[in-house]
């Protein structure tokens, strides 16, 4: 997606550890043209795949997932980075931060999601697959089945493009970073 590669390029800087700060338009600030653009994007491709839910991790996949969920008229499922005191019967998995470089336990409440739903996850960056890992086992607690997977910004030159891809998931990154040659991004 031409205008997110712009967008990338102009407004994102690179930090330590080939992490890319894009909090002007995506993880903390949101251009909302922007969003409602990949939400196109994510939808033209997934239309056609059935799919009954959209799901993210909180908090930076919301956006994206709610632009795209409302063009599927779907509903939108954030998982969450915490055990609210209100949640009754969470599935719940761990999942290792690349950024944080800690884990965290993720959950959701079991009912919002059946072995007749048919899942797209949507994230905003994929790096080394871990968040991906920890939505796929939560989602096979529910028995769902994942149909596709949309991300925003991927960073092919970690391990989650090959792992997502490796086990036949539809994906579909709207901008892929091949490699960083001294803090310029290389496309794919
Ligand atoms: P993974 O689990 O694939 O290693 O990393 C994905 C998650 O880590 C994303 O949901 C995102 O929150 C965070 N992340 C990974 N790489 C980056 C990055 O370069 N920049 C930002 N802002 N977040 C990242």
């Amino acid at each position: 997606m031409n205008n997110l590669k712009k967008n990338i390029e102009k407004k994102g800087t690179f930090l330590d550890h080939d992490i890319l700060k894009v909090d002007s338009f995506l993880n903390h600030q949101v251009d909302i043209d922007l969003v409602e653009e990949m939400g196109e994007c994510f939808y033209d491709h997934f239309k056609n795949a059935s799919i009954t839910k959209v799901v993210t991790l909180e908090s930076s996949g919301i956006a994206p997932a709610y632009a795209t969920a409302r063009r599927l008229h779907v509903p939108m499922l954030f998982i969450k980075k915490s055990e609210p005191s209100t949640m009754q019967a969470p599935f719940s998995s761990t999942v290792y931060s690349f950024t944080k470089q800690r884990s965290y336990t993720i959950c959701m409440e079991q009912n919002y999601l059946t072995e007749n739903d048919r899942v797209l996850f949507i994230d905003d960056f994929l790096a080394n697959g871990e968040a991906f890992k920890g939505v796929e086992q939560l989602i096979e607690q529910s028995h769902a089945k994942i149909v596709g997977v949309g991300i925003c910004i991927e960073k092919r030159f970690q391990k989650g493009h090959s792992y997502i891809c490796g086990k036949g998931y539809d994906l579909l990154a709207l901008a892929s970073i091949d490699h960083i040659e001294n803090k310029k991004i290389i496309w794919a």
